[in-house]
This record gives structure tokens, C-alpha cells and sequence, in this order.
């Protein structure tokens, strides 16, 4: 856990939103430091305790927010890359859903709370099998890599980071061969555990007007 979390972390829920702890665009709680800025990112990545919502750099609101669900399906439907999934908790930096890019990371309650006030609700989620496993096997991946997500955009799957080094590039693309399988055999009891609790790694949710 990095020094941003462990500090960000002294202050009780109740001190409240300031201008280092802004609201949450989607349940209006403050939002408090997670990662410390990553380079491919650009900016330290905060999160709502309430409702999961993590945001890379600030925000400017709810309807940036929404739009940028819409993005991710329409406003009937989203695929999401959960945060509060398992892949998430096992990978934290590495997690794949931190791609180049990212600016929300949502969570199925953010998701309820921002479409919401569009007066929608989240009629149906749904495990998305094969984009879930991949997304896990590429956090396993990352742990071991220089780069970041890039056997997945081998695949042209999502945005890399390669790493920095034509050596390191190297190293990379030998070890995501290598470890492809044994990844893929730590990925399947992972991932399946995760989707009998919900905490599936990318998940379709559709909405309904209420
Ligand atoms: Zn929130």
C-alpha cells in the first residue's frame, strides 16, 4: 500500500468533503487518495468509500461521470470494468482496468447511484465470462512485467504501456509467452470465484427508466 492510501487513510469518513477530499460525482460522498500518480496515467487515482467510484485525476461531475458510461455502452446498457471486483483487489496498480486513458472506474453501485439521477435503474448485471478472465490473466500478467497490459494489446485487445527499455520490451514479450498458461491457470479459479460473489471482473449492466 502506498504512502497516498495509508495517509489519505487517517481521515475519518465524517471530516468530509474539502478541496482535498471533493465529492463523489456519483454519491456525493468524499473522495479519498488510492494510488499515487502513475506515469501512464498521469495523475493519482482517488476513490469513494461509499459507493467504489475511482477517478484518475479530478472531476467535474455527474454528467462528465455519465457520459463517460455512455461511452461504455449507451444509456440503456454498459460494460463495465468493475473496481471493487477481485481482479481489482489482487492486482491494485496492476489491475488491468488502469489502462491508458482511464479517467472513471466505476463500480455496479456507482453505476445505480449515477443513472439514478436520470431516474434509470439498474435492471440486470451480468458476468461478462470471456472479457473477465482475460481482463484477470492481464493483472496476473502485469505483476511480472515492466509494461503494462501488454499481452492483451498484442492480442489487439485495450491500450498498452510498454515499458520504457527496448530490453525491458524484450523481457516482456518472453515473459507473457512463458507465463501465458500458468497465468491462465491461476486466472480460471480466480475469476470463477469472483463471479459466484459478484465480484466479477467485467460485467454488462442494463438500465431501465424507472
Ligand atoms: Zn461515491
Amino acid at each position: 500500500m502506498d504512502e497516498l492510501t495509508t495517509s489519505a487513510r487517517r481521515v475519518p469518513l465524517e471530516a468530509g468533503a474539502g478541496p482535498d477530499n471533493p465529492p463523489c460525482p456519483a454519491c456525493g460522498e468524499p473522495l479519498f487518495g488510492w494510488l499515487a500518480e502513475q506515469e501512464r496515467l498521469g495523475a493519482p487515482v482517488s476513490r469513494c468509500e461509499a459507493c467504489g467510484l475511482g477517478i484518475v485525476g479530478g472531476s467535474r461531475g455527474s454528467e462528465e461521470a455519465l457520459a463517460a458510461l455512455d461511452r461504455l455502452g449507451n444509456q440503456d446498457h454498459a460494460r463495465i470494468v468493475d473496481r471493487q471486483s477481485f481482479a481489482c483487489s489482487v492486482g491494485g496498480a496492476g489491475w488491468a482496468g488502469l489502462e491508458p486513458g482511464a479517467h472513471y472506474l466505476f463500480t455496479v453501485e456507482a453505476v445505480r447511484r449515477l443513472v439514478a439521477q436520470r431516474d434509470q435503474v439498474v435492471r440486470r448485471r451480468r458476468w461478462a465470462a470471456g472479457p473477465s478472465l482475460a481482463l484477470t490473466w492481464q493483472t496476473l500478467l502485469n505483476s511480472v512485467t515492466f509494461g503494462h497490459n501488454v499481452a492483451l494489446a498484442a492480442f489487439g485487445k485495450g491500450e498498452a504501456a510498454p515499458a520504457d527499455e527496448s530490453w525491458q520490451r524484450r523481457i516482456d514479450a518472453l515473459a507473457s509467452i512463458v507465463l501465458a498458461i500458468p497465468a491462465a491457470i491461476i486466472t480460471l479459479p480466480i475469476e470463477l470465484s469472483a463471479a459466484l460473489f459478484r465480484r466479477g471482473a467485467v460485467v454488462d449492466l442494463r438500465f431501465e427508466l424507472l
